[in-house]
């Protein structure tokens, strides 16, 4: 039997219990990491994540990890290392998956102060403490992988403070694949166009909206879960060594 692509790794995935970071969970666990599923309140949905991977021969654990607030990066850290050694020795990471995102559904004129301070918390300031908090974990030779959007490249004057916080991601992205190159960690941020989840359930549901979210991609259709997690799944594995600071655009070709 040949050895699966992370066999022996542990990879962390935030906001790991639903859309996105569920099917990237799921694919990580399927190419043989030990997966620690993070998420914020849905510790049954993170729980279904863990028992579907094991029960296609993975290891997983749930991991409570909401984000967001003044020392959530520290938390996260605390309880995945209580947590990890019960499944995989040496309590490290391999893998940092920073995926946990909400959105916004201001224009400029109707931004609050409150609202742009909540999506940068999460959206920006969790993930550099996370990998801030994380360094003394991660091992040599890991990976960052940072879920940015195909905002950063299409004006999106509708949800400006959204799009601003995936910029600041991408920059954070190149800067740290820099500062960490010398140890062989990657980093690399990974850019979804409109991914059919509970993100955009509010407007997909309207069938013009979703025509028109076909219409934009040159493939024609709305994106899924599964698509954006084939990618982070070959940026996570050791074919893509040599690829670091990039924005990978997983947009199904949108807005060409
Ligand atoms: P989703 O709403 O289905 O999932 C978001 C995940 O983040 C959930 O697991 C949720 O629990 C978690 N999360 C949200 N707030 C959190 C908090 N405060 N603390 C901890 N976890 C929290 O959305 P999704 O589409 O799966 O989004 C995943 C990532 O992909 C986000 O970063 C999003 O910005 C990005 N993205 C999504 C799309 C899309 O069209 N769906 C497009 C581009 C980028």
């Amino acid at each position: 039997m040949t050895a699966k692509a992370l066999e022996g790794k542990v990879a962390l995935v935030t906001g790991g219990s639903r859309g996105i970071g569920r099917a990237i969970a799921e694919r990580l666990g399927r190419d043989g990491a030990v997966v620690a599923v993070g998420y914020a309140r849905q510790e049954g949905a993170a729980d279904e994540v863990v028992a579907r991977i094991e029960e296609r021969g993975g290891t997983a654990f749930a991991l409570p990890a909401p984000l967001g607030r003044r020392g959530d990066a520290a938390a996260l850290w605390a309880a995945f290392d209580e947590r990890v050694s019960a499944h995989a020795p040496g309590g490290g990471v391999d893998v940092i998956v920073n995926n946990a995102g909400i959105g916004t559904s201001s224009d400029l004129a109707s931004l609050t102060e409150d609202e742009f301070d909540e999506v940068f918390a999460v959206n920006v300031r969790a993930p550099f403490f996370i990998v801030k908090e994380g360094l003394g974990r991660l091992r040599d030779g890991g990976r960052v992988i940072n879920i940015s959007s195909g905002v950063v490249r299409m004006a999106t004057p509708e949800i400006m403070a959204y799009a601003a916080t995936k910029g600041a991601l991408d920059n954070f992205t190149l800067a740290l694949a820099k500062e960490l190159g010398p140890r062989g960690i990657t980093v690399n941020s990974v850019a979804p166009g409109v991914i059919d989840t509970d993100i955009n359930a509010s407007w997909l549901r309207d069938p013009e909206a979703a025509k028109w979210a076909a219409g934009i991609s040159a493939l024609g259709r709305i994106g899924q879960p599964e698509d954006v997690a084939g990618v982070v799944a070959f940026l996570a594995s050791d074919d893509a060594r040599w690829v670091t600071g990039r924005v990978v655009d997983v947009t199904g070709g949108s807005a060409l």
